[in-house]
């Protein structure tokens, strides 16, 4: 008896972490989809080479600056 009760929990426990374990995953590919949907790209700054998002980048001169002081706008 006391055994059926441990074979049914651990069955409950491994749908239980399964469908837990499942979920990042599914959020993860909504996610890199919708990502992917807006076209935000990661583009380096020509200046101090740190990586930013197209959207945020400053374009001067057909090149991407991470902030306006790279860019050298006042
Ligand atoms: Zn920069």
């Amino acid at each position: 008896m006391l055994f059926k009760i441990i074979i049914l929990i651990a069955l409950i426990a491994g749908v239980y972490y399964f469908f837990i374990k499942s979920k990042p995953i599914e959020y993860k590919t909504k996610k890199e989809k919708s990502k992917k949907d807006s076209e935000d790209i990661m583009v380096e700054c020509e200046k101090c080479k740190t990586y930013v998002s197209s959207k945020e980048a400053i374009i001067k001169n057909g090149k991407y600056y991470c902030s306006k002081e790279c860019a050298g706008v006042n």
